[in-house]
């Protein structure tokens, strides 16, 4: 089958290769050990590094574009406090480092507001701040980070804002939380509750044409589901008229590397969503 440079472009980023066995087609291969695969059929080199996901199937990576189905509007949160429901970027920016309404402002260097362009089209949505973020004041800067700006590289996508990169071309990022929880735990219900309205102008105002929701958190919050994300991927969702599709928070796929295909895919479906409704 052809892959298009964009599929190769992903695969790269997710730390998978291409290899072309002799007389066959390409078989989309995990940078893993050898003896891992020996039982696998493929010609396979040893790459760097040694630890990664096991091969995407032949048949999986063969498989057509799932056809978007649209799922059912979600239930909303709350509107936004009537205050911030008029404010624009800069108050915004103030609102949030002003903020004292629940107790992670005791512990925090700074708040994180979020990053890049304010005319991107695409926005990231993740968890929270960690150390890093907490203290550079910028969302996802930590391996994490770094993971997730390959990634968004590979669909030639940047959260930097240049002067003549095109908003289809660029990312804005956003957390739940504007505050690092201490030692990383798990935000608190109260403490998501409190800050969504941040959140909620932040995409009012940006009006992105797609919102990738990572990790749970960013689902709960955008789409009121608990469920996991592994049954929430795949589809097209919808977050105030905006399609929203899910995939696995970068710290996840950090910890899970075989989950990287999956997130390959949904990061191609994005793209493609992203180009049939019009790209701009
Ligand atoms: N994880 C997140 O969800 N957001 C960050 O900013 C950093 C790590």
């Amino acid at each position: 089958m052809a892959w298009t440079e964009r599929q190769h472009r992903l695969l790269a980023a997710m730390g998978l290769r291409l290899l072309q066995p002799p007389h066959e087609d390409a078989v989309a291969v995990a940078e893993r050990p050898a003896a891992a695969r020996a039982d696998e059929g493929v010609a396979v080199a040893l790459l760097e590094p040694p630890a990664a996901p096991p091969p995407r199937p032949a048949a999986a990576a063969a498989a057509p574009v799932r056809a978007p189905v649209a799922a059912p509007a979600p239930v909303l949160s709350a509107a936004p406090a009537g205050a911030l429901s008029t404010l624009g970027w800069p108050e915004l920016r103030d609102a949030v480092a002003g903020c004292r309404a629940c107790g992670l402002c005791e512990k925090r260097t700074q708040t994180v507001f979020g990053v890049g362009a304010t005319q991107a089209r695409w926005m990231v949505v993740g968890e929270a701040p960690g150390e890093q973020e907490d203290r550079e004041g910028e969302p996802f800067v930590g391996a994490a980070g770094q993971l997730l700006d390959r990634m968004l590289a590979a669909l030639q996508l940047t959260r930097a804002d240049e002067p003549g990169t095109p908003p289809e071309r660029q990312v804005y990022i956003a957390n739940t939380l504007k505050c690092r929880p201490p030692g990383n735990r798990n935000p608190a219900p109260d403490e998501l509750s409190k800050c969504e309205p941040f959140l909620v102008r932040q995409i009012e105002l940006l009006r992105p044409r797609l919102i990738l929701a990572m990790g749970r958190f960013a689902v709960q919050a955008l789409l009121r589901s608990d469920e996991p994300i592994g049954r929430l991927r795949g589809r097209v969702h919808q977050y105030q008229g905006v399609p929203l599709v899910v995939t696995y928070h970068p710290a996840y796929l950090l910890r899970n590397l075989p989950e990287k295909a999956k997130a390959w895919d949904d990061l191609c479906f994005a793209a493609e969503l992203f180009e049939r409704q019009g790209g701009a």
